[in-house]
């Protein structure tokens, strides 16, 4: 099988590694690529939102598979534009990619679909923002209604601020604030038959204990100790089926990675939102622990043959990844800077590039990750605290509680 992998981040490094390693998949190309999928890929230039441009270069490269990573490409029609040229795509139409690129669509579906979830108004001015706020009350939540690369939504006590976001948007959708822990669940799907990838919970925020702005996820690590016996199964029975077959009825069937950013609240996992793609960082620790070969894994959900696809395997043990972050992330990093310590397994990269003479600099805020895996999640932790700890990038800052409350049992659903 040859594979043309779109993206050039974090989750798609991991992606790559994972399809590299796959004995099914006998030619890696991505594009545009990174410094680190370079080791296991040949890389080519592309515009990965031009829809016309990848569906130019999988038919250039005889791709019998491409694999869409990020979720503007998907947004942009990138997946119609491949499957128009008859090449299997593991990815979703840009209609059911709304699911992720409008937050009101989402809210649509979910409601129709009986699937629980926060209650929500979208608001388009000043007058219906503050009538929102005040029957929620605070915690305000405020979410621009489009895609805003995980930096769209503000969670504050603070009403001023929380107006001041929803001015800034323009169109934005308010709702009650969901309390417990969070649960990002990934599923890989053909549209009607639905495979769930282990549980992985992610860190949004910039500061340990969780303080400062909203990130793009500041680590992540799998599995979760803490969570109810029944969580997977009742998420797939309550969410992923009753959501796939909303999709499947409105004739614009999801075929691809669901992903499901779930709160654990009092009352049962309640949904926060949906991506359509696999989520960053927590692919890195998910993918660590997948054994089961992933390029025939997402061959299988873009041809429609996944309810034929073996049970997936997985390694014993747990994977922990911790990104570090430029100077000034996320408000204002600054890029440039040179690596080191970093041409080592286990450095998954994300915003890097290498000079013609083989210098490696910083190229975006989350610059790279250390993904470790163990046989326990102590162990995994440690391993990938070891790894960052001997990367060098002026100004640059990571968490050091990544994993740290699961390791010491002290995440509670609250009751
Ligand atoms: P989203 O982009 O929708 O995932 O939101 C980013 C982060 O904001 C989530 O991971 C949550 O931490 C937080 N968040 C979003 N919606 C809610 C909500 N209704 N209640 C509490 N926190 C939320």
């Amino acid at each position: 099988m040859r594979v043309l992998l779109v993206g050039g981040g974090g989750r798609e490094h991991a992606l790559a590694l994972g399809l590299a390693g796959d004995p099914a998949v006998e030619a890696l190309v991505a594009a545009p690529g990174n410094p680190g999928i370079a080791a296991v890929a040949e890389l080519r230039e592309v515009t990965p939102t031009d829809p016309a441009a990848v569906a130019a270069l999988a038919v250039e490269v005889a791709a019998d598979l491409v694999v869409i990573g990020p979720e503007a490409p998907l947004v942009a029609g990138v997946a119609d534009a491949v499957r128009a040229k008859g090449i299997a795509v593991f990815g979703p139409s840009a209609e059911a990619a709304r699911l992720e690129g409008s937050k009101t669509f989402a809210k649509d579906v979910m409601t129709a679909a009986g699937v629980p979830t926060a209650r929500a108004y979208t608001c388009e001015d000043a007058a219906a923002v503050a009538h929102a706020l005040d029957e929620f009350g605070a915690p305000y939540v405020v979410k621009d209604d489009g895609l805003a690369a995980g930096k769209g939504v503000v969670v504050t006590d603070d009403r001023a601020a929380a107006e001041r976001h929803a001015a800034e948007c323009g169109r934005v959708v308010i709702e009650e604030y969901l309390s417990g822990p969070e649960v990002s669940l990934f599923v890989v799907t053909d549209g009607e038959a639905a495979v769930p990838l282990l549980p992985a919970q992610d860190f949004k925020r910039v500061g340990d204990g969780d303080t400062g702005p909203n990130t793009g996820g500041m680590g992540a690590y799998t599995p979760l100790p803490w969570t109810p016996p029944n969580l997977v199964d009742d998420v797939m029975r309550d969410v992923v089926h009753p959501t796939l077959a909303e999709l499947r009825r409105r004739g614009t069937p999801f075929a691809g990675l669901l992903y499901v950013g779930l709160a654990i609240t009092p009352s049962g996992p309640r949904v926060i939102e949906f991506n359509a793609r696999f989520g960053d960082p927590e692919t890195q620790v998910v993918l660590a622990l997948l054994e089961t070969p992933l390029g025939g894994l997402l061959h299988a959900a873009a041809t429609g043959t996944l309810g034929a696809h073996p049970p997936l395997r997985w390694r014993d043990g747990a994977a922990v990844t911790v990104v570090v972050a430029a100077d000034g992330y996320p408000a204002g990093p600054r890029t440039g800077d040179v690596i080191t310590g970093a041409d080592r397994a286990g450095i998954i990269h994300a915003g890097t590039r290498r000079d013609a003479d083989g210098t490696l600099r910083s190229a975006g805020g989350r610059v790279l990750c250390g993904t470790a895996t163990g046989p326990d999640l102590a162990a995994a932790r440690d391993a990938a605290y070891e790894l960052v700890r001997d990367v060098e990038l002026a100004g640059s800052h990571y968490r050091t509680d990544i994993a740290a409350a699961a390791v010491d049992g002290r995440i509670t659903i609250p009751g």
